[in-house]
């Protein structure tokens, strides 16, 4: 699509190049010091869970269904915090387990596991010659971070509005012995916040896979993180796994990390009974039992996924007015330009945004000069490596509305002067 700048005769976008310069040195004098690089909610919407804080005490009961949460035991979870698990992963509770604060530390540990010891009946993946991994892109960067980490290759595929381009994950897995897994974040994907379809799922869980041993890492990180009553729905992947028998596939891992306290919350993993089994196995050898007076406050604070949903709701609307936010200032200072698309999403913490070809690393760059720090260009591609440099996300969650607003101002800006910069020397 062609920008409003490529339009303009020479002399109307030399003027504009001037003005839009004149503005970054004005905003860029004030010294601001906005950041906009954070998943992180803000600090009001963390202090929602406080309450969680007082359903212990040293006088409560610190019984959960017989189990004494107070002493080692019980490794897979308490009873009530394996049923929150099991609604919320939407697996029998028998097949989950809940352990720590992190679910990207439980992804580590298994793939650690795979890595060393293989998948069970197969050569561990630290013996063979090649071992890729797909990666949907943008994408989360720490995914990425833990199979760079072992070695493994991280292949990209292009996200589409509808998931991973199904297509290309079909043609590779298909032909590719060498790629085991895949990473996938099902609902509001990070970064984009598209939820995948439900044939996309269909394909995911059914699709013929050269590698017996293959593994989806199915982060299901916000899968009740909807912005409004009306949120994306994710068809249910282990029951259409289970029925093409492919019920090993599917690892899913969540925490209460954006509902409760980020780093202090509980983890879970849901996946057949035989990969729960021996997963419980594997992590047992390092670990006697997890912190279970957290999974009861959780468990106690949490009852039912319809007090999970009730303290959502409290969530969405701190995050609503910021989405809100971000759309209204793209659309009006971005919408005619042409020099950019971005997404809508319905639920999750960011918004995904695409500029000019060539165009990302200097935006970003330029948003810092101007005191606003964005995620590094290229974070969302595996190796840090955005081939065509066009994506930046956006974290709308952590800033107040007064900060976001200026920092998104001053994304705009940045972008317009790139946007038009790029005019300019295309020509030159
Ligand atoms: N997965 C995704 C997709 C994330 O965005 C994040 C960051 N919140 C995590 C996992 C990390 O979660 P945890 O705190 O449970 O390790």
């Amino acid at each position: 699509m062609e920008t409003i700048y490529q339009r303009m005769g020479a002399e109307e976008l030399a003027a504009a190049i001037a003005a839009l310069e004149a503005e970054v040195a004005e905003v860029t004098a004030k010294g601001l010091k906005l950041d906009m690089a954070r998943g992180k909610p803000s600090p009001e919407q963390v202090a929602i869970s406080r309450p969680l804080l007082d359903v212990l005490s040293s006088s409560a009961d610190l019984m959960d269904e017989g189990v004494d949460c107070s002493n080692y035991g019980c490794f897979e979870g308490i009873p009530s915090a394996r049923r929150l698990a099991g609604s919320f992963l939407g697996v029998p509770a028998g097949q989950t387990i809940v352990l720590g604060s992190s679910s990207l530390n439980i992804m580590q540990s298994v793939l650690v596991h795979y890595w060393e010891k293989g998948v069970p009946g197969y050569t561990p993946w630290r013996k063979l010659e090649s071992v890729k991994f797909l990666c949907p892109v943008p994408g989360y960067d720490r995914h990425f971070g833990l199979t760079q980490d072992l070695g493994i290759e991280n292949i990209p595929v292009r996200m589409t509005p509808t998931g991973p381009d199904m297509d290309e994950v079909e043609r590779l897995v298909a032909e590719d012995s060498s790629i085991k897994g895949m990473f996938c974040v099902p609902k509001y994907s990070n970064p984009t916040g598209i939820t995948y379809s439900d044939e996309t799922v269909r394909r995911l869980a059914t699709m013929k896979c050269a590698a017996p041993d293959f593994r989806i890492v199915w982060d299901n990180a916000y899968c009740v993180h909807d912005l409004t009553d009306h949120g994306d729905k994710l068809l249910n992947i282990h029951d259409v796994a289970l029925e093409a028998g492919n019920e090993d596939r599917v690892l899913e891992f969540a925490s209460t990390s954006k509902i409760t306290f980020p780093g202090a919350g509980v983890a879970f993993f849901g996946s057949s009974f035989a990969n729960m089994a021996e997963v419980s196995r594997t992590l047992q050898v390092g670990l006697i039992s997890a912190n279970k007076l957290n999974q009861l406050a959780h468990a106690r604070f949490l009852p039912t996924m319809d007090a999970l949903h009730a303290h959502m709701a409290k969530h969405a609307e701190f995050l609503r007015p910021r989405f809100a936010l971000v759309q209204e200032k793209l659309r009006d200072g971005l919408g005619e330009t042409g020099c950019a698309t971005w997404t809508n999403p319905n639920g999750g913490y960011f918004v995904s945004f695409d500029s000019q070809p060539g165009s990302a690393k200097r935006i970003v760059a330029l948003c810092l000069q101007m005191g606003v720090k964005l995620t590094p260009a290229g974070a969302t591609w595996p190796y840090g490596i955005d081939p065509e440099d066009t994506n930046i996300r956006i974290a709308p969650t952590y800033p107040s509305l007064e900060e976001l607003g200026a920092a998104l101002d001053i994304l705009v800006l940045a972008t317009k002067l790139v946007c038009a910069q790029l005019a300019s020397e295309e020509r030159a």
